[in-house]
């Protein structure tokens, strides 16, 4: 007999995590089925040293900021652990002498810190976080809102466009315009039109092309940025990020807390080979060891490839819709490097090995469009970047749970290698480009390079194997325009609902996602809970948030 549950979560990162806990909280027996040894899937803490099991690191996702209160709240997050310390400046040493460093909410030392550049961009900043802002409240609360199926006449559907229409009943003219300029522009060409030093536009520029196959030339890189910009992380400051305490790991470890308080049952080592499909509605899976668990409601949170395509088959679904995914763009040419460190980086620029306000937020190496622009076309000609960017982070300025006493453990996220370098595991060239990432750094702190005593470098092939990140891409599938909002995963799809009865979709591939930011696992829970399948046996216990 196969085991029965009311609700199966298939994938246990932390929009599995999420959804477990709502679809629980509101009384369905809940099933989380994951394939890894250990839960989290990109939000994770791991020790990659066996020689050195002290050091932990971040693996892949390493900072904080979309995840809204509701879900914190709800889920009371901070009685299981999460607890986020707020990021210190972006940070830039320049191989040129100086630095520069950008201030969340500081506008007077923005002021400051930008004005030895440029006094014209020092005078733009206040602006530009005014627009920025103003923006944000636009789009912020957007992501909070199923997308409504565009161009469908069900009642439902058109109730729900119209919808929208009503709560943006009040956009003026130019905040439209703004918004279809984010939506459209290149990064490069915004910030041109905002900012003429090189060193403020290559600091702003980053955030528009974090996880994205697309360099800050290629309309819609304006929309990444904010994307990346939009989120607090509860503290108010918008743009803010933030590092959890214990690292990325820490932030499913506390929802899996929550979930397993509600009664979910979660399962490691359990990957799953199918979904089953009864006259149009889902009945169940199959494990990959042949375990068949039964439930009239799943959630699926993999990588839209493989919960459709590998798991429901095409022949089983709508042509348009399996032609969609087979479609999906998942490029990112991402490759996470993480470092345990002896001693802080020394920077000519602000020398000192002691604990410095600039070693607590991004320490970046982009010093330029033109430079980030550079290392995308050298992996677009199919060779990894020569010169790659960097978004680095030290967590451990706040967070002494990583790591002995006097080291540090530093993540680099870094951009490109080619895009099909997810199919081989390219090892020894990942090896050179790290070295040359590091020499990067080393050239603006001399001490760098003397002072790593572990490194691990993580590729496209190995998120892909080990953490079914398919064609490497962070976020399930590339934040490009033609995949946001009412597209993701597939026109007609977007509100967490598949072409499969009793089956939803929760993954960062939907809207919202990417990031930890746990809407999809939320809306996907919220959906399935509507349509009131998932909680017939449990009638009368509380509804979810
Ligand atoms: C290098 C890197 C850096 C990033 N940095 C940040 C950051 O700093 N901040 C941020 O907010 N976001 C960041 N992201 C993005 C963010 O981590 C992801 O968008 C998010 O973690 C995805 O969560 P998820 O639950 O949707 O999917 P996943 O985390 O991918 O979880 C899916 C789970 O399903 C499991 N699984 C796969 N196949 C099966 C199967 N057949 N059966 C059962 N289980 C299966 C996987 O093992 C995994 O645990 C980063 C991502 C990467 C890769």
């Amino acid at each position: 007999m196969a085991e029965t549950y009311d609700a199966i979560v298939i994938g246990g990162g932390h929009n599995g995590l999420v959804a477990a806990a709502y679809l629980a909280r509101a009384g369905a027996r809940t099933v989380v089925l994951e394939s890894r040894h250990k839960t989290g899937g990109a939000a994770t803490t791991e020790s990659p040293w066996p020689e050195a099991p002290e050091f932990k690191v971040t693996r892949l996702s390493y900072v904080m900021s979309l995840m809204p209160p509701t879900i914190v709240n709800d889920l009371k997050l901070a009685s299981h652990g999460y607890k986020v310390y707020p990021m210190g400046p972006y940070y830039q040493a320049f191989p040129e002498g100086g630095s520069i460093k950008l201030f969340a909410d500081d506008a007077k030392r923005n002021y400051e810190s930008i004005a030895k550049w440029s006094k014209k961009d020092a005078e733009a900043m206040p602006a530009w976080d005014a627009w920025l802002a103003g923006l944000a409240d636009v789009l912020g609360p957007m992501l909070l809102i199923p997308p409504p199926n565009i161009g469908s006449r069900k009642p439902r559907d058109l109730a729900g466009t119209l919808k929208l229409a009503w709560r943006n009943r009040g956009l003026k003219v130019r905040t439209i315009a703004d918004a279809t300029r984010l939506m459209t522009m290149s990064i490069a060409d915004l910030l041109d039109d905002w900012f003429e030093s090189s060193q403020v536009k290559g600091a702003l520029a980053v955030n528009g092309v974090i996880g994205t196959w697309a360099g800050p030339y290629e309309p819609g890189t304006a929309y990444v940025m904010a994307h990346h910009s939009i989120g607090d992380i509860g503290d108010g400051h918008l743009g803010n990020w933030g590092f959890q305490e214990g690292g990325m790991g820490a932030v499913s470890n506390a929802i899996e807390a929550a979930a397993r308080g509600y009664g979910v049952d979660v399962r490691v080592n359990a990957p799953v080979s199918q979904v089953l499909v009864e006259n149009g509605r889902v009945v169940g899976v199959v494990l990959e060891n042949g375990d068949e668990i039964r439930a009239s409601t799943v959630v699926s949170t993999l990588h839209p490839r493989t919960a459709f395509l590998d798991h429901i088959g095409e022949k089983n679904l709508p042509t348009d819709f399996a032609r969609d995914i087979k479609n999906w763009k998942t490029r990112s040419g991402v490759v996470k490097i993480n470092l345990a460190l002896s001693e802080l980086p020394n920077f000519t620029a602000d020398p000192g090995t002691e604990l410095g306000e600039h070693h607590t937020g991004s320490v970046e190496m982009a010093p330029s469009m033109e430079f980030i622009e550079r290392a995308f076309l050298d992996a677009r000609e199919g060779k990894p970047a020569v010169r790659p960017f960097s978004d680095g982070v030290i967590p451990t300025a706040f967070d002494k749970t990583l790591c002995p006493d006097g080291t540090h453990i530093m993540s680099l996220f870094t951009q490109w290698v080619p895009a099909d370098w997810n199919l081989e595991p390219h090892t020894s060239e990942l090896e050179a480009y790290a070295d040359r990432m590091i020499e990067l750094y080393d050239e603006v702190a001399p001490n760098f390079k003397a002072s790593i005593l572990h490194r691990d470098v993580v590729g496209p092939y190995q998120m892909e194997q080990e953490y079914g990140l398919i064609g490497g891409n962070i976020f399930h599938g590339e934040l490009s325009l033609e995949q946001l909002f009412h597209m993701r995963p597939a026109p007609g799809y977007a509100d967490y609902r598949t072409p499969i009865g009793g089956l939803y979709y929760g993954s960062s591939a939907t809207h919202a996602g990417g990031g930890v930011c746990g809407i999809p696992g939320w809306q996907a829970a919220r959906a399935a809970l509507a349509d009131r399948k998932v909680t017939k046996s449990a009638k009368g216990q509380r509804a979810a948030g």
